[in-house]
């Protein structure tokens, strides 16, 4: 194959301006493209964010409800019972104190605050308690979204009724690559999860994980069937190898890699919201460094503060410095509807 040219990569950014989607070429010009034309592709990725989005800059935060012990086997998750990690393991925490975080992290900058919680699909129990906490992070004054495997349309509707605005469930990799993560459930189950929060007219968080050795071709179709099924939230995360999972012997991505990846999706998503969460640390660095900062001006459009679900994350203060000092704006109220 030779290799792409500069006119390939400005059709591709041309492509992404009108927001049509990417053909074959138009993405290996972004994934091929010579490191000298990086800064033309950053700029691009920058400028699309720009026409879409705007400057606004979305902060959310999680909490991890249910820690551990999950039935499913995910390669790259600590919480998998599958692994032996010494990730944090608890039961579905009293919701009062899920409240309790909430209007914490809501003084720390946050808008959207997801329940998260391992498992393929919450206990009637446990139901009972997340109703309850989406109530109080409502009554804190941000966004409710769950993050809880996943749920009936019966559900999703109590949920609503309760104040929830979102349902975050990520995709996680391609179709073709998912057989190779995760073995107990389908990729069509997550598709289905993915459809039927956007049909009930849910504010839908999907996204993935990126360096499990997936390549450019599966992220890009990712990217492509996400775009298909019309997801406008899309969180990034970059795997941090954990001791005891299938993955922990894979290295981290370097910063140009994830930078890449970041601006494929901006170019592939022009619409929808990047969401930098798990690994934006461990990829590019300490709280308002260099790194970061080109995270913040690679077309992203939104970042998780605060903890990771089994790793602690930075203080958000530097966060929202650095993002106030480039001129974002940070979002001051939580945003609803379908995204
Ligand atoms: S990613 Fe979610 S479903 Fe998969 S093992 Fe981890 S907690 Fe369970």
């Amino acid at each position: 194959m030779t290799e792409p040219g500069m006119e390939d990569l400005d059709r591709a950014l041309a492509l992404a301006l009108e927001n049509r989607a990417l053909d074959d070429a138009a993405v290996t010009a972004v994934t091929r493209c010579p490191d000298c034309g990086l800064h033309r592709l950053f700029d691009g990725a920058r400028e699309v964010r720009c026409k879409f989005l705007g400057r606004s800059l979305s902060l959310c935060a999680i909490i991890n409800a249910k820690s551990g012990a999950c039935s499913e086997d995910c390669a790259f998750c600590a919480q998998s019972s599958r692994h032996h990690t010494q990730s944090p393991r608890h039961g579905f925490l009293d919701p009062d104190a899920i409240g309790r975080a909430a209007a914490e992290m809501r003084a720390r900058g946050a808008h959207r605050f997801g329940i998260v919680a391992s498992g393929l699909a919450p206990s009637e129990g446990d139901f009972e308690k997340l109703l309850r906490a989406v109530e109080l992070v409502v009554q804190n004054g941000l966004a409710a979204d769950v993050s809880v495997g996943i749920l009936t349309r019966e559900r999703l509707r109590r949920l609503k009724a309760a104040g929830l605005s979102g349902v975050h469930h990520n995709l996680e990799v391609a179709r073709s690559f998912f057989p190779g993560i995760c073995t107990t459930h389908s990729y069509e189950d997550d598709v289905a999860a993915v459809r039927l929060a956007l049909e009930e007219g849910l504010f839908v968080c999907s996204g993935g994980i990126f360096g499990l050795g997936e390549s450019w071709a599966q992220r890009a179709e990712l990217a492509t069937t996400l775009r298909e099924l019309g997801v406008r939230n899309v969180p990034m995360n970059f795997l941090i190898p954990i001791v005891g999972t299938r993955m922990q012997d894979r290295p981290v991505l370097s910063p140009a890699e994830a930078l890449r990846i970041l601006a494929l999706f901006r170019l592939m998503l022009p619409t929808a919201h990047l969401r930098v969460c798990g690994g934006r640390g461990t990829v590019f660095g300490a709280a308002g460094g260099e790194g970061q900062r080109e995270v913040f001006d690679s077309g992203a459009s939104g970042i998780m503060i605060g903890d990771y679900l089994t790793i602690a994350g930075a203080p958000p203060e530097a966060d929202l410095e650095l993002a106030r000092a480039m001129g974002f704006e940070l979002e001051d109220r939580p945003a609803g509807g379908r995204g």
